[in-house]
């Protein structure tokens, strides 16, 4: 049965209200709150008992067949909800609105909340160390505007991206964007790629005038102001939440950052292993030993983000230096430190309204710690200040009880000596709680009934037992009135007792709320330090961050790096601080990375499992842990702060397009080439080898050398083809390197030592020899190889490198002038005067 089909005149009241709500959240589940159970009907039903595996069942609505429903238990329903949103669903919440005792006609239902991947705000969904973000992205058709938020901790960032719909795609998947808001002009192609990639997109061109605009009001573009507001749009109007812990804007500007893509990202392993695609054996897991979940955070952001401002490096070294020479205070930081709750997720809770006691109780314990770091921070001398917040300190300390409930309707919430007016209901409650406890042994002497007793249920309230074999003893003029007759025992009441009962309840009513809305008042206080409290914890994840630099530094025995102007790599014994860290049967040997300012390339050889590949990944890393602030792993290290990092290593799985490998190869080699400039890091790992070895061959030299020839960026190139060693001759700025092996009776020893000049044997059977191959097999290829090196000397081969060189230097001036262009940052009037000065040019 449809919901668009029925005849809605024969609904009844309640199932009237649902379809009329449903009409307005056709993109979303309708959990619909009847009792003690959320509810779905119709096709929302069917979906969700298809998802979830629940029993689709029916309920009478007035029509001829029962209408298709399911439903989940109400105190279960966050799991189900979770399950939901993790599939991809949006789902909103409809709750009843007043109590059903007390109302007239249907009850009161509406959509208090809207729940989707971006959205999320309940912790038990929610990793503590990874942000959520939801993204706005708007196209303005020759260009994009990303902005995207945590609206747990109530950041928001903006960028500005170039009109390229793969870079769009990688760009969302690298910053894990959950759940994307976009123009309805928008690019049906890349709508198309962006969901393919499964991330769940609502269109829509509203926008949120006016509300909030402390997070924008310091613009000028319009475009960016106009994302934003979009995505406000979305999260306050549609998903009813309240922002007010929303932070100003960060713009993302391209020069403040270290480039890179998805692909550096995964292959260098930053943040999750390539195989696992896990948090375990990532650079991120090697360096987090964080104390707060707001610092792990932060440590990923570091590292999604090298910087490239020497100055504010350099300040991040200064800290982790004086953490490792002041050890004992670093050591008492970190307790504090770990005494410091969530308080970024906190605001979030405070200004949703969802925050409980246990979060306020949790606020305190954490400002309790405040003055203890602020003088350690002074200490270091840190670059930044804490306030520490004593007022609210106090209040919290004066007012929150020390063990509440989860829920804030069963009072517990507030202490004694907070409230006078609560404190009098109290006193009220205790005193009839203290006649009601005389009052029964009164009445045992009254009435000679050792064993009478007073008892309370739900149901009668206060009562009097008294057991059947004692009854002959009551008599009419004690007043008495019977109740409850039960197996052996009679239940009483009289006047007077259910006059104190009267006390005592209506205390007790009136106690719960009047300890929720003293709850509520400081709450609502505790909106007004929000922004004072994300400025608090943005130092302290940022000292955690550093300080655990710091710890890790010290344990594995890292070295400040120095930066230097001088396009010249320098790192002593350097090593790959996780493979370091994982390997236990063997010691890691260390390498030497060595660039001087007329070396760019370094082309290594060597047989497979050499190290090929592990020693160049090292740079990668070596150089993102220097530009994020660590130290790093060797005796000494000098490098240049690299502008953009492009990696191809190994086979990367096809994540956008579905072309095949070899594809995914050439568009990441041109990737970097066109985008590389003298200040980059390029490592290509045996590039070419996905196609035939000629191919392969002299793609990879052409590379080489318009690399060598046109960018002049430092770059690790691996290769098995030994010709490509001949380049050394002709590029005075590539030199050949090599991992080392030895050969002992015929079995390889892997030294794992890079040294200079190239190996011209590339070992490959003496591997399969150790993979296990079968004898037979390995003594076959021995002598089939034979028979191969013999005719390979007899054709003498032409190398490439003897063709001249195709790539002159021929720029013209207009060529640079359109390349130095910012399109993104010019209006279209002085596009056009440009364009027109660039005509009378050519003229
Ligand atoms: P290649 O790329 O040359 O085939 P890899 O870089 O993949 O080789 O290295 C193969 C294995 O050798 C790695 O998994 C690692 O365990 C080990 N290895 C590499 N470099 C070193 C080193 N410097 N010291 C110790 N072991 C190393
Ligand atoms: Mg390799």
């Amino acid at each position: 049965m449809r919901r668009g089909e029925v005849d809605r005149n024969k609904l009844s009241p309640m199932m009237k209200h649902y379809v009329e709500l449903k009409d307005k959240y056709e993109d979303t589940i309708i959990l619909y709150r009847l009792g003690d159970f959320y509810e779905m009907f119709f096709e929302d039903a069917e979906v969700v008992a298809h998802a979830l595996e629940l029993t689709l069942t029916g309920k009478s609505a007035g029509l001829d067949e029962k209408v298709p429903m399911c439903g989940v238990p109400f105190h279960a329903a966050d799991i189900y909800i979770d399950k939901l949103i993790k599939k991809g669903f949006k789902v909103a919440i409809c709750e009843q609105l007043e109590d059903p005792k007390f109302a007239k006609g249907i009850v009161k239902r509406d959509v208090i909340e809207v729940i989707s991947s971006g959205t999320i705000i309940s912790t038990n969904s929610l990793n503590e160390k990874e942000n959520n973000y939801i993204g706005c992205l708007y196209d303005f058709s020759y260009g994009f505007v990303l902005t995207y938020s945590d609206i747990t901790t109530g950041e928001i960032y903006s960028e500005i991206l170039e009109n390229n719909t793969d870079d769009i795609v990688y760009k969302l998947l690298s910053l894990e964007i959950k759940e994307v808001i976009t123009n309805s002009s928008i690019d049906k192609n890349l709508l198309a790629k962006i969901k393919s990639q499964k991330i769940p997109v609502t269109i829509s061109d509203n926008v949120l005038e006016n509300d909030y605009n402390n997070i924008y009001q310091d613009l000028s573009d319009n475009r960016v102001i106009l994302s934003i507001k979009m995505l406000l749009y979305y999260l306050s109007v549609t998903q009813k939440r309240n922002l007010s812990h929303f932070q100003k804007v960060m713009i993302k500007k391209k020069e403040s950052f270290l480039t890179m893509d998805i692909h550096t990202k995964r292959n260098l392993e930053l943040t999750e292993c390539l195989r696992t695609k896990e948090r375990n054996y990532s650079l991120l897991w090697l360096l987090d030993n964080t104390k707060t979940a707001m610092g792990s955070r932060k440590l990923k952001n570091f590292i999604e983000n090298p910087l490239l401002d020497v100055n504010k490096i350099n300040k991040r070294y200064d800290v982790v230096a004086k953490l490792l020479e002041e050890f004992i205070i670093s050591d008492e930081l970190r307790s504090d430190l770990y005494e410091v709750y969530d308080l970024e997720r906190l605001c979030g809770r405070i200004s949703f309204g969802s925050a409980t006691a246990k979060d306020l109780l949790q606020l305190k314990l954490s400002l309790k710690v405040l003055p203890k770091i602020k003088e350690k921070l002074e200490k270091i001398n840190f670059y930044d200040r804490i306030e520490t917040l004593d007022d609210l300190y106090i209040l919290l300390e004066k007012a929150i009880y020390e063990e509440p409930p989860n829920s804030l309707k069963e009072g517990f919430l507030i202490k004694e000596g907070y409230s006078k007016e609560l404190d009098e209901l109290k006193e009220l409650r205790r005193g009839g709680k203290d006649f009601i406890s005389m009052f029964e042994s009164q009445e045992r002497q009254r009435t000679g009934i050792k064993g009478l007793k007073v008892g309370f249920n739900k149901v009668f309230g206060y009562y009097i037992e008294v057991s059947k074999s004692y009854l002959p003893l009551i008599t009419e003029e004690m007043g008495y009135i019977r109740k409850q007759t039960l197996a052996n025992c009679e239940r009483f009441i009289t006047p007077l007792l259910k006059e104190k009962e009267d006390l005592v309840l209506s205390a007790e009513d009136k106690i719960i709320n009047l300890e929720y809305n003293l709850f509520i008042e400081i709450r609502d206080k505790c909106k007004n330090y929000i922004s004072k409290l994300q400025e608090v914890s943005k130092t302290i994840s940022e000292i955690d961050v550093l300080s655990s630099f710091a710890l890790v530094s010290e344990k594995y025995n890292y070295v400040r790096p120095r930066l230097s102007s001088a396009n010249e790599i320098k790192i002593i014994s350097s090593r790959h601080p996780v493979v370091e860290k994982v390997l236990t049967t063997t010691e890691y040997v260390p390498n030497d990375i060595i660039m001087d300012e007329k070396t760019d390339i370094l082309l290594i050889t060597g047989p497979n499992m050499a190290g090929k590949s592990t020693y160049m990944r090292q740079l990668g890393i070596i150089a993102i842990m220097a530009q994020i602030g660590c130290f790093v792993p060797a005796k000494e290290a000098t490098l240049p702060v690299f502008d953009k990092i492009f990696t191809r290593i190994g086979a990367s799985d096809d994540l956008v397009s579905g072309e095949s490998t070899f594809m995914i190869e050439m568009m990441e080699s041109s990737r970097a080439i066109k985008n590389a400039t003298k200040n980059s890091l390029i490592l290509f790992d045996e590039l070419g080898r996905g196609t035939a070895t000629f191919d392969g061959m002299s793609l990879a030299e052409a590379i080489l050398e318009y690399i060598a020839k046109k960018i002049k960026c430092k770059t690790l190139f691996s290769t098995h083809y030994h010709e490509l060693t001949d380049m050394e001759k002709t590029l005075s700025n590539l030199q050949n390197k090599h991992v080392s092996a030895i050969e002992e009776n015929g079995n390889i020893i892997f030294l794992h030592k890079v040294k200079d000049g190239s190996v011209d044997k590339s070992y490959g059977i003496n591997v399969a020899k150790l993979a296990g191959l079968p004898d037979e097999v390995i003594k076959r290829a021995t002598s089939i190889l034979k028979v191969y090196e013999s005719k390979e000397k007899q054709k003498d081969l032409v190398i490439q490198t003897t063709l001249p060189l195709d790539f002159e230097e021929k720029t013209s001036e207009i060529e640079e002038e359109i390349k130095a262009l910012d399109i993104l940052n010019i209006t279209p009037i002085e596009a056009i005067t440009i364009l027109s000065k660039l005509k009378e040019k050519i003229k």
